[in-house]
């Protein structure tokens, strides 16, 4: 009999930890930070204490009990005698590995609690895109993927409590098990990527090691690696031999994108597996329509083309597809991309394992915008992109001098660039993300607003808010393909899959799929925060 305990991603969009165990063996699908639950208590500048280790995230129930799965640094005195008396407290100390289905934080941002020694089985771009976000961002203590500097105790004389220091350690890291290439056929500049930022000669790099799928595996369960698209590259489905069954663990997908192929071979070989269980997302259920990428294109083409200004494009800048999209737009109208260094760099990362994405020295729809305000002491990762595409870099001023030369990438964060860009009017924001779905997001979009009423810019596809309800005007629609299947795609996709048992995950309508599958002969069981699910 299999065990499913779900400790996050319910009737919530993301956050997703689910512990599967078999026969005295377990694993982790996803590690997901929560970040519905982590809003209800915190903001930019109310944070859990990093010095505190796991002691904030366990108290404020954003972090599941369970003793023996964490890193020792993190562990405070007398920790564990708080929480041993919690209903879903228990040890857990052997976990064959986690399935990690994709790089967005809300899959893999907790993994940063985990020991390092428990093996993350990935695929080599969600690995590559971990390393690159972290070595780029200012990720926090709880969302560092990657690699991490162990927290340290000293007892400073004359003060009676104890300092606990983050981030002045040599760097330790997990042990990444790629599924889709033998680390031996990746070149050597993808290595070096890989080793870049461990200089020091005390840090506890791990190498990448493929993980050989099947039973000549070092993991005790069967294992299938399922790539399917999604809005960033290298998201996979998971599908685990157990012994009531295959189990199919779908993470986040969709069959519209530019690579809905993949998806489709997915659902194919997985209901080939004939499975027992089915975890199946349900981001997008309530939706009857998707829009496709090439309507973004097309959307975004008009909305460059009716402007003389300046464009700022505003979208996900782990969504590698769009910044092709929106280059193309560029080169459709006589304009060059700016991308941020940091979108540079997931680019010149994202090449190294694909060769058909653009080299930004050789692009000349491409340019690289550097903020006008620069560190004195600049990051490796930054001073190299600058260095190596040295004359492809664009200042504020060059931007401001000739601004219907120009789509920049900015989003919200970057706005505080614009004084020194000064857009003129007739400039354009348009708007090709997702839709504000929390209070937080609604404050960031009247902040938007104001920005752009200062600027005297026109937006496009920006959602407005009118009695309470944000929504994106008519006729300015189809400027965002969503990352998530709509919810006719998603039932397609589980009467294609026929598994016996649906969980849904991932959704804050789970009902969907008991209401429309009640009579198909799929059995959907709907999981509830911190119990167990025996099938
Ligand atoms: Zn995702």
């Amino acid at each position: 009999m299999v065990r499913l305990t779900f400790y996050g991603g319910i009737n919530e969009i993301g956050g997703n930890k689910i512990l599967l165990e078999d026969y005295g063996h377990a694993l982790l699908l996803d590690f997901g930070f929560p970040y519905k639950r982590h809003k209800e208590f915190y903001e930019e500048y109310l944070k859990p204490r990093s010095g505190a280790g796991l002691l904030d995230p366990l108290m404020m129930g954003l972090l599941p009990p369970l003793e023996g799965l964490y890193r020792d640094d993190l562990v405070t005195p007398s920790l564990w005698q708080q929480f041993r008396d919690t209903p879903i407290y228990r040890e857990l100390d052997q976990v064959d590995g986690v399935l990690l289905s994709h790089a967005h934080l809300d899959h893999s941002g907790y993994i940063s609690f985990l020991k390092n020694d428990i093996p993350i089985y990935t695929t080599v771009a969600t690995a590559f895109i971990a390393k690159a976000m972290q070595d780029s961002g200012k990720s926090d203590f709880d969302q560092q993927v990657c690699y991490f500097s162990p927290t340290t105790r000293e007892y400073p004389t004359g003060w009676k409590q104890i300092a606990y220091l983050t981030g002045n350690t040599a760097k330790e890291q997990w042990q990444f098990c790629v599924a889709d290439v033998k680390p031996e056929d990746l070149s050597p500049e993808a290595i070096q990527f890989w080793h870049q930022g461990f200089w020091e000669k005390t840090a506890r790099q791990k190498e990448l090691i493929s993980h050989p799928l099947g039973s000549h595996s070092q993991c005790s369960f069967n294992l299938r690696c399922f790539p399917v698209d999604h809005s960033i590259p290298g998201a996979c489905a998971w599908g685990v031999e157990t012994s009531s069954g295959w189990l199919i663990y779908s993470g986040d997908l969709r069959l519209h994108g530019k690579r809905a192929e993949l998806t489709k071979r997915f659902i194919e070989q997985a209901g080939c597996l004939r499975p027992k269980i089915l975890i199946l997302e349900g981001t997008n259920v309530l939706r009857e329509t998707n829009v496709a990428e090439h309507e973004v294109y097309e959307n975004g083409l008009k909305a460059v083309a009716n402007s003389n200004g300046l464009v700022m494009a505003d979208f996900s800048p782990r969504d590698v597809d769009r910044l092709l999209t929106f280059r193309q737009v560029a080169r459709d109208t006589g304009r060059k991309l700016a991308v941020l260094p940091k979108d540079a760099y997931l680019l010149k990362t994202m090449r190294l394992l694909e060769p058909e994405i653009p080299d930004i020295a050789q692009d000349d729809n491409l340019v690289i915008y550097q903020d006008t305000i620069a560190s004195k002491y600049p990051s490796l990762w930054l001073r190299n992109i600058c260095q190596e595409y040295s004359d492809k870099i664009v200042l504020a001023e060059d931007v401001s001098s000739a601004q219907d030369q120009f789509i920049l990438c900015f989003s919200f964060f970057d706005l505080n660039e614009l004084p020194s860009i000064r857009p003129k009017a007739g400039s354009v924001y348009v708007y090709s993300s997702s839709e504000p779905y929390n209070e937080e997001q609604e404050i960031d979009f009247r902040r938007l607003h104001q920005w752009l009423e200062h600027f005297n810019l026109r937006g496009v596809g920006l959602p407005v808010e009118s009695n309470g309800q944000w929504q994106i005007p008519d006729g300015e629609k189809g400027l965002h393909a969503s990352g998530h299947a709509c919810g006719l795609d998603l039932l397609d996709i589980a009467r294609q899959i026929s598994p016996e048992v649906l969980i849904p995950v991932h959704s804050e309508e789970p009902d969907f799929y008991i209401e429309h599958l009640n009579h198909s002969g799929i059995n959907v069981i709907l999981p509830s925060l911190g119990k167990t699910i025996e099938v």
